[in-house]
């Protein structure tokens, strides 16, 4: 009776962890990221917006910034596409190099999040809904061979371009109704296609933020954002309940606005340079809950969440961290000091170990490889190192400092 009770308890255990285990696989993982045009924070948390609470309330909102490190080799201007690219590449303007709205001459060598995907993943599918066809032809590189033949498999777009369906009026009602026809192709699409990675862009909140500044339009707009966003979430929870999918939707912006008037961006203010991030998932690890967040980590947390692994000469060029999932170090500084660089950071796991590695070149920007020298092994709960580089002569330094869970990197740039 005992033996047999026994052999049932386990037989029961085994076949509930395997179907449960097995259920956990075959769960299929998706992101959906939506970009909302130019909403400081303030603004963001002084709304009353239904719908984005219901996704705070299910997950979490942090504060995060766009800007760089202001006064730094990296500080990058709070203009829209520069931040739709650093978003897409986890990096600042001193390497993706799009420094405004022209988008004149990306830097494709740092590899967008879609080409990664597509990559690691070639029968996954990526879609884009977006007023703005630069969104997929300029910066996804969508059909550029120098941004690695990157087919976008479903987009929507070029509604802009239509100014007979959408005349172009001065009150820019036509940018709500484009808005509002992108809503429904993301819409349709994540219920009938689920695209394994998309991103929708909405503009019509930065046209009335510029036209109106702090003013009742540029909250109505916001209001109507927060509807469209709820239609999104509807239909991704729609999918979870019917095809037992694991979505991330991740909502931003891509900069914040003037202090004086609301009116204008691209400077180095704090309002200017204050977004913030909205997920479905409240599981911030130790970086996103005591770091103050930028853009550029948004695209490793969607690599976390799609299992793209980082390909090692991307993650040494990553300036995103993670902020759901495991991660050891953050908060890299290094000063230079005579023949010395004074290298630190912040051990969120201090049990590893740290591989800091030194390069003097900067062939990774034309495509080549930068040769790496290992400068040191040590605990990551030293948390800092005095390496002696009398050997290594330049006025260009990279140090990457490489943990078992995450890289991070700096410049330093001697004048
Ligand atoms: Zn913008």
């Amino acid at each position: 009776m005992a033996i047999k009770a026994i052999t049932l308890i386990v037989t029961v255990f085994f076949s509930v962890t395997l179907s449960s285990r097995l259920c956990a696989q075959q769960r299929q993982r998706k992101v959906v990221y939506i970009i909302t045009d130019g909403i400081s924070a303030d603004v963001m948390e002084n709304q009353d917006l239904p719908n984005l609470k219901k996704i705070i309330q299910a997950g979490s909102y942090t504060r995060m910034h766009v800007g760089g490190d202001k006064g730094t080799y990296n500080e990058t201007p709070t203009i829209s596409a520069v931040g739709y690219n650093s978003l897409l590449t986890g990096t600042w303007v001193n390497k993706h190099n799009v420094p405004d709205n022209a988008i004149k001459a990306p830097n494709y060598n740092y590899q967008n999040i879609f080409r990664l995907f597509k990559d690691q993943y070639p029968d996954k599918k990526t879609a884009i809904f977006s007023s703005w066809t630069d969104n997929r032809t300029k910066l996804l590189g969508h059909n550029l061979p120098a941004a690695g033949n990157l087919k976008v498999d479903e987009y929507f777009d070029g509604y802009e371009l239509d100014t007979a369906r959408f005349r172009h009026d001065k009150k820019s009602d036509y940018m709500h109704q484009i808005d509002e026809q992108v809503v429904r192709d993301a819409v349709t699409s994540i219920k009938t296609q689920a695209p394994d990675l998309s991103w929708v862009y909405l503009e019509y909140t930065d046209d009335m933020g510029h036209m109106y500044g702090d003013s009742p339009e540029f909250y109505k707009a916001i209001a109507m954002m927060d509807v469209q966003v709820g239609k999104i979430w509807d239909a991704i929870q729609y999918r979870e309940k019917q095809f037992k999918e694991d979505w991330l939707i991740v909502i931003t912006t891509d900069h914040g606005r003037d202090e004086k008037s609301g009116r204008g961006h691209g400077g180095q203010s704090d309002r200017q340079r204050s977004t913030w991030v909205i997920c479905n998932d409240g599981r911030l690890n130790t970086y996103g809950q005591y770091f103050d967040l930028g853009i550029v980590d948004i695209m490793p947390t969607i690599a976390h969440h799609l299992n793209v692994k980082l390909p090692v000469a991307v993650a040494q060029e990553q300036d995103g961290i993670p902020f759901f999932g495991p991660v050891a170090v953050a908060g890299l500084k290094v000063n230079h000091i005579s023949d010395h660089l004074d290298i630190s950071w912040k051990a969120l796991d201090k049990k590893g170990k740290v591989k800091i590695w030194l390069a003097t070149t900067n062939l990774f920007k034309e495509g080549g490889k930068d040769h790496y020298i290992l400068l040191a092994e040590t605990a990551a709960g030293q948390q800092h190192y005095l390496a002696d580089i009398t050997k290594y002569p330049s006025s260009f330094y990279k140090v990457v400092l490489e943990s078992e869970l995450n890289t991070v990197n700096k410049w330093v740039i001697l004048k």
